[in-house]
């Protein structure tokens, strides 16, 4: 049996007209929070900027380490409003 991941996750991604919903997820080289689009790969640092297409940068660009990011995570860079849905996922 594999572990579960709780992924949140904000809204449905702009740029791909909402087929993908953005995660929120942990930078873990800046220790930052950002929003990561499960489908097109697109990423925002800022999420009051996430309908805009060039405030975001293509995650697959960028070499570094990410992992959903967690409850603790969440309250710790005050990100609560963004964690607005969940969902479980091996
Ligand atoms: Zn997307």
């Amino acid at each position: 049996m594999k572990a579960m991941t709780h992924y949140y996750w904000y809204k449905a991604c702009s740029i791909c007209d909402g087929q993908g919903r953005l995660l929120l997820f942990m930078d873990l080289f800046r220790k930052e929070l950002y929003l990561h689009c499960e489908e097109c790969e697109c990423g925002w640092r800022d999420p009051e900027k996430a309908e805009r297409k060039e405030a975001g940068f293509l995650t697959l660009d960028e070499d570094f380490e990410a992992e959903a990011a967690t409850r603790a995570d969440i309250d710790k860079c005050g990100w609560q409003k963004y964690a607005v849905n969940s969902f479980d996922k091996e």
